[in-house]
């Protein structure tokens, strides 16, 4: 069983990878028709166009660059290198370890260092403009920020020594539990607060997209909700109470316009509104 799924994403060709990512969106989305957890009152198709614009090019910047993350691997399996590389574990210990790792070097800590390195940042806000946040916003990513997440997969696949099948094991699940994290659901309360001590649900992520700190510097997490608890980033909050988008860019403009949020990072840098501690939600 475990070496089926090993070998099966060891050699998994790029039509089952868009199709793991197509049939994400059409799941997630046909969750949100059914249990919607904020009014579906937004034009969801033309919200869609946008988000889809950035999905493709999110597809076009991995595919021409797969081959270096291919490459990487193959390099620290043939070479020995990697923390993975330098000890014998059994296979079911090594891919739960190497998923927790992968997904720290590669998810959490990019993504908080995109929130604290400026130019990265201008980035990355591109995927927090979205003021209706559901799955199609899960991929909604600047080309620039799809390369620098790249690399920031490459660097943890040396760090971690993934073997090839972990790399993209490890990259299906992300992109499917973003789409998850990012959706527009209710899940039954008991649900949410049980997955929540392993996984990232919606209820937590979704706080990190109100559009004003401290709370959008909170629930960094993509698969796992481990590293916020144990680095001091994870929050609950009233969800009923949050506002999605980000304080510095909520016109319609620099919202919804493809190529005003292509120029975004290019732009002089505008510095977060102030927020007053006492806001609480
Ligand atoms: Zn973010």
């Amino acid at each position: 069983m475990l070496e089926t799924i090993i070998s099966y994403f060891a050699e998994i060709p790029s039509s089952h990878r868009t199709m793991i990512l197509v049939g994400g969106l059409v799941f997630f989305s046909l969750v949100e028709s059914a249990v919607p957890l904020m009014s579906l009152d937004y034009g969801r198709w033309r919200h869609a166009l946008v988000n889809i614009f950035f999905t493709l090019t999110t597809i076009l910047v991995n595919f021409f660059l797969a081959f270096s993350l291919v490459m990487s691997s193959d390099w620290v399996v043939a070479n020995g290198v990697g923390l993975l590389q330098w000890v014998d574990l059994p296979l079911a210990i090594e891919l739960v370890i190497g998923l927790l790792l992968m997904d720290l070097l590669g998810a959490y800590a990019p993504h908080w260092v995109e929130h604290h390195v400026k130019w990265m940042w201008k980035f990355h806000l591109i995927h927090h403009t979205d003021q209706h946040v559901d799955v199609t916003s899960a991929n909604r990513h600047h080309p620039g920020e799809s390369v620098i997440r790249l690399a920031f997969t490459i660097a943890a696949a040396v760090i971690v020594g993934a073997p090839m099948w972990l790399v993209f094991l490890y990259q299906s699940m992300s992109v499917v539990l973003s789409q998850f994290n990012h959706s527009n659901v209710v899940l039954p309360d008991w649900l949410d607060k049980t997955l929540v001590y392993i996984i990232c649900t919606p209820n937590m992520h979704h706080v990190h997209h109100h559009y004003r700190m401290p709370y959008s510097d909170m629930n960094y997490g993509n698969i796992f909700s481990f590293w916020d608890r144990m680095f001091g980033t994870y929050t609950e909050v009233d969800n009923s109470k949050l506002v999605y988008g980000v304080d510095t860019h909520m016109s319609a403009k620099d919202t919804k316009q493809v190529g005003q949020l292509l120029k975004i990072p290019f732009e002089q840098y505008k510095e977060h509104l102030t927020y007053e501690k006492t806001e609480f939600l």
